[in-house]
């Protein structure tokens, strides 16, 4: 497809050499950047793919993909969002090792500024950066991440088989993953650090009547420990100051999710947390704008959901596209 770039301002139509043009552009590598690169592809729209800072997203920092159809034995959160990134490079995306740093989505075509320096000039855009979990932010906590530090129990749950393991949070999150473990672990103690769930009363009224549940109320970490995994935790009681070390092989972590979004603030609505608001065709609140996955689904966050937003935020850039070309 030939662009009809009549719409196009002159100062905009073209770039230096340290410019380049492009049909569509995505930011981001997830499930849903590299299905969007792929669909894009195959469309015969040559797609260009900032990874971000973290090539893959979170997927990538998962051991065992479990949920993903296709995949029976499982497969490494990193050699999934691999085989992605290959299959969408075999129908002509290219993935460049950068992040967007600015964006302006005033005008189109739409600028977008790298972190190493480019610029990016793009017919449309889809937005896949995702969310990041909110961290604790407490020694241990990355140095464990992997090896007993976890911020999704729908990945990794299985490998606690018959252990003790400690959710921080007391939200629907935390409660729903907790109720999750107990699947697999013989406890799962709920880490609070008020005495009062914010969860709602269904799940509450189902963690407080399961008997692998217990609660520490009033309680933070203040440090986790161990010698290759996570052995045990320092609790500090929040009214007293008091800490004491509870012995536990896992410590999940559900305190609420980011999106990242920080760059789109002012250009693209966003709800009150910060997610990218986005119509049943993934369009934002401007033409040529598109979001897919985390960054616009604070509700499934899953592969398989984030992979499918990110193949109809593509069917739909073609679209907008096309009709750009014959207007
Ligand atoms: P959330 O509702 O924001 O809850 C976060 C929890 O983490 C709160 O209990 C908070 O304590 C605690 N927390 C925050 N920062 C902390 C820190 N630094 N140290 C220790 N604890 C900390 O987040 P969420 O549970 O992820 O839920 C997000 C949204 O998704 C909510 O609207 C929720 O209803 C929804 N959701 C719904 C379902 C469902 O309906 N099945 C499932 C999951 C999520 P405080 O309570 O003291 O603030």
């Amino acid at each position: 497809m030939d662009l009809n770039l009549g719409n196009v301002s002159a100062d905009r139509s073209t770039g230096g050499s340290d410019e380049e043009r492009v049909k569509v552009l995505i930011l981001g590598s997830g499930p849903a950047g590299l299905s969007a690169a792929l669909y894009a592809a195959r469309a015969d729209l040559n797609p260009v793919v900032l990874s971000g800072m973290e090539l893959g997203g979170q997927v990538s920092l998962t051991y065992t993909v479990e949920n993903y159809p296709g995949f029976p034995d499982g497969v490494g959160g990193m050699e999934l969002v691999d085989l992605f990134r290959k299959q969408a490079e075999k129908f002509g995306a290219r993935v460049e090792y950068d992040s967007a740093e600015k964006v302006d989505f005033s005008t189109r075509p739409f600028r977008v500024q790298s972190v190493n320096g480019k610029g990016y000039i793009a017919d449309s855009v889809i937005i896949t950066t995702g969310a990041r979990s909110v961290h604790l932010d407490v020694p241990g906590e990355n140095e464990f991440t992997g090896r007993g530090v976890s911020y999704c129990a729908t990945c990794d749950g299985w490998f606690f088989k018959d252990k003790d393991v400690i959710v921080v949070g007391g939200g629907d999150s935390a409660l729903e993953e907790g109720l999750f473990l107990t699947r697999y672990a013989d406890s799962v103690t709920i880490v609070h650090r008020r005495d009062e769930l914010r969860a709602g009363p269904v799940l509450i009224d189902r963690a407080q009547t399961n008997p692998k549940m217990k609660f520490e109320w009033n309680s933070v970490i203040s440090e986790i420990s161990g010698n290759g995994s996570v052995q045990s935790v320092r609790l500090k009681d929040t009214r007293t100051g008091k800490d004491r070390v509870m012995p536990v092989d896992g410590v999940f972590i559900f305190i609420g999710h980011t999106p990242n979004t920080e760059r789109f603030k002012g250009q693209l609505d966003m709800d009150e947390r910060g997610y990218l608001k986005v119509d049943q065709l993934m369009r934002t609140n401007i033409p040529g704008v598109f979001a897919a996955g985390e960054v616009a689904d604070p509700h499934y966050r899953q592969v398989i959901t984030s992979a499918g937003m990110g193949a109809a935020a593509a069917m739909q850039a073609n679209h907008f596209l096309d009709t750009l070309s014959s207007a």
